[in-house]
């Protein structure tokens, strides 16, 4: 098996054309037509995940976010990601990101991964994809709906318990039952006004800065879980694609957290 067969069947779930202009997503580093020797799978690269690569035998590297966003002007190993792209060159190993066209699928997506862990049915995108208007299935975000109406408080219960998060920021409780729920993993405060049009109780998020907290404006409430923690079973959704597709190749779910933030309680 090629490099270029995991680029492929990771591809048939997000098209590269659906990555946002500003996004990099695809093959960074290396050579399609090698023959792989293993699949190390983590949200970002960074150093420890090449050295993680080494020591697994894995001579791919897919991620959600690209290691190279905004170009490179020089090679000298001066900051993490120039020390990624070095470590990687000089040890075979090949980079390949899946990031915004992995965001803007509904199916095998992000956000579809998060709307399934919280447990959201009737699930559409929030915006449509701009190549695809009126689609619910292609564009960015989610809205679904639970089962069942809960209470506030106990909703927020569920979304630590169900996304594994130790802490929530979320803006004002409107006291009333929740049932239509919002979601975009990673960071997702371009689509607080679709989220309020869509209906939404709540909007499950990370990234928010503190002025675009305001823009909830009583109108729903904006639940901030973290970017790093919205996003952190992507690994196992990016996995999945490849063993669904080649069910006798196991990929590596990367042992190390990649979070740069560390909370101190
Ligand atoms: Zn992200």
């Amino acid at each position: 098996m090629k490099i270029t067969d995991i680029i492929a069947a990771l591809e048939a779930i997000a098209p590269p054309a659906l990555q946002e202009s500003y996004d990099n997503s695809g093959l960074i580093v290396g050579d399609a037509d090698r023959e792989v020797t293993g699949v190390l799978v983590s949200l970002d690269t960074t150093p420890e995940i090449v050295g993680e690569a080494i020591e697994k035998n894995c001579n791919l590297i897919v991620s959600h976010h690209p290691v190279i966003f905004s170009g490179l002007k020089q090679l000298t190993g001066k900051n993490y990601v120039e020390k990624t792209v070095i470590d990687a060159i000089r040890n075979d190993i090949s980079i390949y990101a899946i990031h915004t066209n992995l965001d803007n699928v509904l199916d095998g997506g992000v956000n579809g991964k998060i709307a399934q862990r919280i447990g959201l049915q009737e699930c559409e995108a929030l915006r449509s994809h701009p190549d695809h208007p009126g689609s619910t299935r292609i564009g960015a975000g989610v809205v679904g709906k639970l089962s069942q109406p809960m209470s506030e408080e106990k909703f927020l219960a569920h979304l630590k318990d169900s996304m594994q998060v130790n802490v929530i920021r979320h803006t004002r409780m409107l006291n009333k039952p929740v049932q239509v729920i919002a979601v975009c993993g990673g960071s997702g405060s371009f689509l607080i006004s679709d989220a309020i049009n869509s209906g939404a109780d709540f909007f499950v998020t990370g990234d928010f800065k503190y002025h675009e907290f305001f823009d909830a404006d009583g109108k729903i409430v904006i639940a901030d879980i973290g970017h790093f923690e919205s996003e952190q079973f992507t690994v196992e959704l990016i996995c999945g694609i490849i063993t669904e597709k080649f069910p006798k190749f196991a990929p590596d779910s990367s042992e190390k957290g990649t979070n740069p933030i560390i909370y101190y309680t």
